[in-house]
């Protein structure tokens, strides 16, 4: 009886909210609402309502061919079974996350979840796969992840087929925020509209480069959030006739942008940090550095899914402040793991994990999905992390590193991908649909780049990511 009656005040409240939807659309005087998701290659695509049958659309989803899920950022088909010209899915919003978007006239946007046409959950889809993952540490550990993308990116103008940085200004300066205050100005006022929090703003040291974070959020909240927050970024600076950037490496003698992953597990209510001890290393509690040691111990692999373009693998070098060695350490730049310092007198709320080795080509349901596999892989095997690395890690000799267990991640896609191939965790907890079409849209990208010359791939990159 419980389990109908949740059932029905959930498809009661769904109703309420979707009505809710189509009235706000209405006040509003919208014309569209697009359906949006994150494709395999990263990319967010999407198709829109009128508002006519919003109503409609918002209980039944938009039709998409089943292609889509073996689709390139270059709009190449990859060969994937069961992923051609034949079949549909469906894209079904989520109502929670439904946002009237500042950057495009008269539009709306909600985030949808892949559905087969029988209702049930899409196994290609990425989003699918978070929830999946965000189910199982709460069933399986009483575990709820909080998270938050802490995304850098390029402001750069076109002339002609050549992207450029808008200015050369230098690392935290005040000329940098300045040459870009009316843009950030707005993004950061079509953010809040859409009810997102911004912690801290800054120039970054590329040239160009801005770092704009914004609050924490439950897991699945934090990836819808980053893709919202990176339509908005794109959409905002288009109206300033500027390009903004998420690609990992638009220039090469520029620092890369990096999407830094933060992470902390908390009891299901979210009252209580379980990655916090007060009297543990740095704050960590044991459940903490299993976590960071599944995590290291499927780095290799999972890259493949947080570094997830072929352009990644130029912004993963050594002293880029990016991590290009497999390690962890308290506040070091240079290791894949970051134990974040805590804030003084808030040490219980503000222990966290950052990964560095990530980025915004990346799916950020899949990227954060990956971690949550690999970090539960490390509690179930209760994985033992090794020794903090206090220093940089590229000062170290061969044989030092060696001797700690540092490697060097991997140098490009094609080898992350092999390394994921091989990893029986991470594919298990994709699934077969997933795993499958993700590294063939992968794959077909590799061969794709290495056919190209080097202006080609970062063009490609700037101009889609
Ligand atoms: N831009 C660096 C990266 O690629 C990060 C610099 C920093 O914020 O520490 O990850
Ligand atoms: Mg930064």
């Amino acid at each position: 009886m419980a389990t109908t009656l949740t059932d029905t005040t959930a498809a009661v409240d769904l109703d309420t909210k979707r009505a809710e939807i189509v009235a706000q659309a209405e006040a509003a005087g919208l014309r569209l609402v697009r359906f949006l998701y994150c494709d395999n290659d990263g990319i967010i695509r999407g198709k829109s309502a009128g508002i006519g049958n919003l109503k409609e659309r918002l209980e039944t989803g938009i039709g998409l061919t089943v292609a889509m899920q073996a689709f390139t950022m270059l709009d190449h088909l990859a060969s994937v079974d069961g992923m051609g010209p034949v079949g549909e899915i469906r894209l079904v919003p989520d109502p929670t996350t439904f946002a009237i978007a500042p950057y495009a006239p008269h539009t709306g946007t909600v985030l949808v979840d892949m559905q087969t046409l029988d209702g049930q959950p899409y196994a290609a889809d990425g989003r699918g796969f978070l929830k999946r993952m965000i189910a199982r540490a709460a069933d399986e550990h009483d575990l709820a992840l909080i998270a938050a993308f802490e995304p850098e990116w390029s402001l750069a103008v076109k002339n002609g087929e050549l992207f450029s940085p808008i200015d050369d200004s230098g690392c935290f300066t005040s000329t940098g925020m300045n040459m870009a205050a009316a843009v950030i100005d707005e993004i950061i006022a079509a953010l809040e509209s859409q009810g997102m929090t911004v912690e801290q703003y800054y120039a970054e040291l590329g040239w160009g480069q801005q770092e704009l974070s914004i609050r924490h959020a439950p897991a699945l909240e934090a990836a819808d959030h980053h893709i919202l927050y990176r339509e908005t970024v794109r959409g905002v600076a288009l109206k300033h006739g500027r390009y903004a950037s998420f690609a990992p490496k638009p220039w090469a003698d520029q620092a890369g942008n990096g999407c830094h992953l933060h992470f902390s597990g908390w009891n299901p209510d979210q009252s209580v940090n379980r990655f916090y001890e007060a009297d543990g290393e740095y704050n960590l509690s044991p459940l903490a550095r299993q976590f960071m040691a599944g995590i290291l111990e499927h780095l290799p692999a999972l890259v493949a899914l947080t570094c997830a373009s072929v352009n990644s693998y130029r912004r993963l070098q050594p002293q880029m402040w990016a991590s290009a060695y497999r390690a962890w350490g308290p506040d070091n730049r240079e290791g894949a793991l970051r134990v974040a310092s805590p804030f003084k007198g808030h040490e219980a709320e503000s222990t966290n994990v950052e990964l560095k080795s990530s980025d915004s080509s990346a799916n950020p349901y899949i990227a954060l999905g990956g971690v949550m596999a690999a970090g539960l892989d490390g509690i179930e095997r209760g994985l033992k992390l090794p020794p903090p690395v206090t220093v940089d890690p590229f000062n170290l000799s061969d044989k030092e590193r060696q001797a700690i267990g540092i490697d060097r991640l991997p140098q490009s896609l094609k080898e992350a991908i092999a390394n994921l191939k091989r990893d029986d965790v991470l594919l298990r907890a994709l699934g077969e649909r997933l795993a499958t079409s993700y590294i063939a849209v992968k794959e077909l990208d590799i061969d794709a780049f290495a056919a190209a010359d080097e202006a080609f791939e970062f063009r490609q990159h700037i101009y889609k990511y």
